[in-house]
């Protein structure tokens, strides 16, 4: 598919898992200093998740690669982001959706029983400009 080196997360965890995939979507930023992305106006967003535990599900899985990709693609995927639920009352920038990403990827990690971490998102929205989000700290052990 595509093949980029991203920014690498230090941690104690045995596995690591790296997934790629995109989706295309526009949106808007609501608010006048923002210029022409103001307008309503479309991305392919360039996702890197980075899943890392020490221990595996029955399938000798940490976590499946397309589920990974559905918890993400299914919801976001040729939409306009603001009117999404994810983004009431917020300003879908490459930042927000990156966080957004994490939060939604974590909660469906945490119904998991050998529960996985998502340590880094990455999210590339133009050619030019992407941006990484990390948890500060993981709340669970
Ligand atoms: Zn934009």
């Amino acid at each position: 598919m595509f093949q980029q080196n991203y920014p690498s997360v230090q941690h104690d965890y045995q596995f690591e898992l790296n997934k790629d995939f995109n989706f295309s979507a526009a949106h808007y930023i609501p608010s006048e200093d923002a210029g022409k992305c103001m307008r309503t106006h479309g991305h392919t967003y360039f996702v890197n998740l980075t899943i890392a535990g020490d221990t595996l599900d029955h399938n000798g899985f940490l976590v499946n690669f397309s589920e990974l990709k559905k918890i993400v693609h299914g919801q976001f995927d040729h939409q306009l982001l603001n009117e999404l639920p994810q983004f009431t009352g917020k300003s879908p920038s490459t930042e927000v959706v990156a966080q957004t990403i994490y939060e939604m990827v974590q909660s469906a990690l945490d119904e998991r029983q050998n529960k996985p971490q998502c340590l880094q998102v990455y999210v590339r929205e133009t050619p030019t400009s992407y941006v990484v989000f990390r948890p500060k700290e993981t709340s669970h052990e």
